[in-house]
């Protein structure tokens, strides 16, 4: 089966006595096992129907071995770093999700010595891999949020090995059908599905895939021990926003690299980011490992977050990869926590924008019309005389 065809068929039911075209949401909490021939459900908050139609869709689209989905991207991602043995090192990008960092700083509290590095810059990769004890993990975003930074995973990935990594990609900006890590030698792919997955801004969720059976076993363990697993209704949800998301993020792409184009000439951005664009610096990596430049991109205006209430379709709101466009000021929402952000220049003047699914036209104007509203009155020819 082709992607776009796996996209639609990946997990669906097998036909049961209504003959169902569509999983059915199984709210049952527990499940009666003398009623079933071989009993496989016992508890919801360890396998649920639904949630497992879900993550055959998602292992589906990745050839993995397995999925598991979550209640968050953050459970998600938990899981994943609680894969860490005890005082081994993790080495992780530099440019991530602020959330991302909060995590990190968890498991440094208790005992697990967190490397950060540009992994964007291959140099840095190779020195930091080659510090002592090598780590166990590393973890990458790509592209980084919010600089939209790419970083090479097969690069990483080749040099991880020699030192017996494990390699965890954050695939949230990107998504499934833009981007394969797995096919790219990553170990686990982790994506917040409350993003482009799920698409329409009305769930959280988050999901981990692998290639390794025996990692599989032990993060749904942990999800088990820890509860962290999404409900039918959840699932449901993010299994229906998926069945459209290749007609989705290609949309939005198309439009996110038209916009970054009519920004970048605008007099007041100073500057665009978006790997669609044929000056930034991991397009040529971008073209290689990803199918399009994907639906966020950044701009620095002066007018900083005085734009956002200026504008009317986009909204001021942080998550991305929704039907509507959302926009927001990372240096006071997502990345506030964040002790370095500052200097990698993540400051008030840059604004992060996720494309939606409008009329791209639509979204141009919107913009345009904000940032004339924010452009200092410049004097005009009677103003002088
Ligand atoms: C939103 C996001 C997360 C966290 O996911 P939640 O579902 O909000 O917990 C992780 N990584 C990236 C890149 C994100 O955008």
């Amino acid at each position: 089966m082709r992607f776009d065809t796996r996209l639609v068929h990946g997990g669906a039911p097998r036909p049961g006595p209504h003959g169902d075209v569509v999983a059915p949401v199984h709210l049952s909490s527990t499940f009666d096992r003398d009623a079933q021939d071989e009993p496989r459900w016992f508890y919801s908050r360890g396998e649920n129907p639904t949630r497992e139609e879900l993550e055959g869709c998602l292992a589906a689209l990745e050839d993995a071995a397995g999925a598991l989905a979550f209640t968050s991207g953050q459970a998600a991602a938990a899981a994943v770093l609680s894969l860490i043995p005890a005082g081994r090192p993790v080495l992780a990008e530099r440019d991530v999700y602020g959330g991302t960092t909060d995590l990190l700083a968890e498991i440094a509290g208790r005992g697990t010595p967190v490397r950060r590095a540009d992994l964007t810059d291959p140099a840095e990769v190779i020195a930091a891999l080659a510090a002592r004890p090598a780590p166990a993990l590393v973890w990458l975003e790509t592209p980084t949020n919010p600089l939209l930074g790419i970083v090479d995973i097969a690069g990483v990935v080749a040099a991880a090995r020699r030192v017996g990594a494990l390699v965890a990609v954050d695939n949230t900006l990107a998504g499934p059908v833009l981007q394969q890590p797995l096919a790219l030698g990553c170990d686990l792919t982790v994506q917040s599905t409350a993003k482009s997955v799920a698409g329409h801004l009305d769930v959280l969720g988050g999901a981990v895939t692998t290639r390794h059976a025996e990692l599989l076993t032990r993060l749904h363990r942990h999800r088990t021990v820890h509860g962290s697993a999404p409900g039918a209704q959840d699932c449901y949800l993010v299994l229906r926003g998926l069945r459209t998301l290749a007609l989705r993020v290609r949309r939005q792409s198309d439009s996110a690299r038209v916009l970054a184009h009519r920004l970048a000439e605008h007099p007041a951005v100073d500057e665009v980011l978006h790997p669609d664009l044929p000056g930034h610096p991991g397009h040529a990596v971008a073209r290689r490992q990803m199918a399009a430049g994907g639906p966020v991109l950044g701009f620095r205006t002066a007018a900083g977050d005085r734009l956002l209430p200026e504008l009317d379709l986009v909204a001021n709101a942080v998550s991305l990869g929704g039907v509507r466009s959302l926009a927001t000021v990372p240096a006071f929402t997502t990345h506030r926590g964040d002790p370095d952000a500052a200097g990698r220049g993540i400051g008030p003047g840059l604004i992060r924008l996720s494309v939606g699914i409008e009329d791209p036209v639509d979204l141009a104007e919107d913009l345009e019309a904000a940032l004339a509203r924010c452009a200092p009155a410049r004097p005009t020819a009677r103003d002088r005389s």
